[in-house]
C-alpha cells in the first residue's frame, strides 16, 4: 500500500515530464533493486554535491536547489554511473546492483540524454572485442572501419536530437563520448597491430592516421569527467611516450628500469601538454597509480615519487597517492601481512594472517557481482590446487552480501575452509592494494613473500 502512494507521488511530482523552466532545483530520484548499502551519492568532479538514503522500499529522492549543468556521476556503492543534470530537471533512475549498467534506466526530463549515453557506454563495452579483432588490417582499412562505426553512431545522435532537441551542452557532451571513444582504438592501433600480427617494428602509418589529434582539446573543463575523453587522454599519452622515447632514447632503456623511464616520459608529457588543472591533476594521479601498482624495486619508487612530486606537488590527489604509496611499502617481501579480520562461512571472524600458518598460501580475490570472472578464477584456482599441491589457495571474497557470498558458496560447491569473506571493501582494498581482479598475495606464516602476484602470470 504504502509502496502504491509512493508511486502516485512519484507520478505527481514527474507529472508531464516537461522542464520546468521557471526553477533552477532538481529532482533526482530512484529506486536500487538489491541494493548494496544504503545510500546514494550525487557527485559533480569528485565533489560529492548531495547524499540520499534508501527508503523501506529501496528508493531515494534528493533535491538540489540548483546544479551548474553538465556531466554528474551518482554512486551507490561500490559502483557509479553518470547522470547528466540541467537545470529544471527531474529525473528518476531504475538499476538493479546485479547487472547495474545493463539495468540502468532514466525517465523524466533528460532522460533522452541520459539514456543515450547508457547506451553508448554499453554498445563501447561490447564493441571492444569486436575492435579487437580488427587490430590486425592495415592501418587504411582499420581507419575506415573507425570512421564508419563513429559515423553510425553520430547519426543516431542527430536522430535523437531531432526528436528530443538536446541542450547545446548535452549534444557536446554526447558527441565527445562518441569521437574520443572512437579515436581511443586510433591511439591503440599500432601496439595491437604490431601484437596481432607479430611484426618486429612498429608498422608504417599513413600521414593522415591521427589526422584527429589536430582537434583534440586539452583544456575543456566540462569534458574532463567523462569516460571516453579521459581514456582517449590516457591512450594518447601512452603512444606519445612510446613514440618520443623511441625516437629520443633509441634502445638504451630497454632494461629493469624500463618501466620507471617510460613513466618518467608521461610525467613529462603531461606537463607539456595539459594546462587544465583538474585534468592535469587526474592524468598526474593515473600515471602514479598505473605505475605505483605493479611490482617495482623499491629504489625505483622512491625515484617515481621524488619525480612526481617535482611536477605535481600540489596534485589534489597527492594524500591518496601518498597512502598507496605507504602502504605499497609495507607490503613488500619479508615483511608481515597486515591487521585484518575476515570472516569464514559460519561467519566465525579470523585474521588474515593466522590463515597462511604452515604451508605457502596463494590469498586470490572475487566477488559475487563479477560472475565471469568468479567462473574463471575458480577454474584458473583448480588447476593451480592440482599443479600445487604443497600450496594452500584460499579466495576472499569482496563486494557481495554476505548470505548472497554463502549461498554461492554452496551453489557452486567451494570448500568452505578454504573461502572467507571480507566486510570492508574499501579498507581491504587499500590495505592489500588490489586494483588488478586477478591479483594474488603469496605469505606463509604471516610474512609476505609476494604481494604482487598474478593468478594466470606467476606461476
Ligand atoms: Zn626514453
Amino acid at each position: 500500500m504504502t509502496r502504491f502512494l509512493f508511486c502516485l507521488c512519484i507520478l505527481f511530482v514527474w507529472s508531464c515530464g516537461e522542464k520546468d523552466s521557471n526553477t533552477s532545483s532538481v529532482f533526482f530520484a530512484g529506486e536500487i533493486v538489491n541494493p548494496t548499502t544504503n545510500k546514494v551519492v550525487l557527485y559533480k568532479g569528485d565533489t560529492p554535491l548531495d547524499t540520499a538514503f534508501l527508503d523501506m522500499s529501496n528508493r531515494f529522492v534528493m533535491k538540489l536547489d540548483s546544479v551548474s549543468a553538465g556531466l554528474h556521476h551518482f554512486q551507490h556503492h561500490p559502483e557509479e554511473q553518470y547522470v547528466y543534470l540541467e537545470k529544471g530537471d527531474s529525473i528518476q533512475l531504475r538499476l538493479n546492483t546485479i547487472n547495474f549498467d545493463e539495468s540502468l534506466v532514466f525517465s523524466g526530463t533528460g532522460e533522452a540524454i541520459n539514456n543515450f549515453m547508457v547506451e553508448m557506454f554499453l554498445a563501447a563495452e561490447k564493441e571492444e572485442q569486436e575492435i579487437y579483432d580488427l587490430y590486425e588490417l592495415e592501418p587504411e582499412t582499420f581507419a575506415a572501419k573507425m570512421d564508419s562505426l563513429r559515423e553510425m553512431k553520430l547519426s543516431s545522435l542527430e536522430a535523437i536530437n531531432a526528436e528530443e532537441d538536446l541542450t547545446e551542452e548535452a549534444f557536446k557532451m554526447a558527441n565527445a563520448g562518441i569521437v574520443y571513444g572512437s579515436y581511443i582504438f586510433m591511439e591503440a592501433y599500432p601496439f595491437y597491430h604490431r601484437r596481432k600480427t607479430g611484426e618486429k617494428t612498429m608498422h608504417n602509418l599513413p600521414d593522415n592516421f591521427y589526422s584527429y589529434r589536430n582537434i583534440i582539446d586539452f583544456n575543456d573543463e566540462d569534458l574532463t569527467y567523462l569516460r571516453p575523453y579521459y581514456n582517449f587522454m590516457k591512450y594518447h599519452l601512452g603512444n606519445l611516450s612510446y613514440m618520443e622515447c623511441k625516437s629520443d632514447c633509441g634502445d638504451r632503456h630497454m632494461s629493469a628500469g624500463r618501466r620507471l623511464h617510460l613513466n618518467r616520459h608521461k610525467l613529462r608529457l603531461i606537463d607539456s601538454l595539459v594546462q587544465q588543472r583538474e585534468l592535469r591533476d587526474n592524468l598526474y594521479r593515473n600515471v602514479a597509480m598505473d605505475y605505483l601498482l605493479k611490482r617495482d624495486t623499491e629504489e625505483n619508487l622512491s625515484q617515481f615519487m621524488a619525480d612526481f612530486k617535482k611536477l605535481s606537488a600540489n596534485n589534489r590527489h597527492m594524500a591518496e597517492i601518498n597512502r598507496l604509496y605507504e602502504g605499497i611499502k609495507r607490503m613488500q617481501p619479508n615483511m608481515s601481512l597486515p591487521e585484518l579480520v575476515l570472516y569464514s562461512a559460519e561467519e566465525k571472524p579470523v585474521a588474515l594472517s593466522e590463515l597462511s600458518n604452515g604451508k605457502k598460501t596463494v590469498f586470490y580475490f572475487w566477488s559475487g557481482s563479477e560472475m565471469g570472472h568468479f567462473r574463471n578464477i575458480n577454474k584458473r584456482i583448480g588447476k593451480l590446487s592440482v599443479q600445487y599441491p604443497d600450496h594452500n589457495f584460499i579466495g576472499i571474497n569482496l563486494r557481495t552480501d554476505m548470505a548472497r557470498w554463502q549461498s554461492l558458496l554452496e551453489t557452486f560447491g567451494l570448500d568452505k575452509s578454504k573461502q572467507y569473506w571480507a566486510d570492508d571493501f574499501d579498507r581491504v582494498t587499500h590495505t592489500l592494494i588490489i586494483a588488478d581482479p586477478n591479483k594474488s598475495i603469496v605469505a606463509q606464516d604471516g610474512i609476505i613473500l609476494d604481494a604482487f602476484a598474478n593468478v594466470y602470470r606467476s606461476f
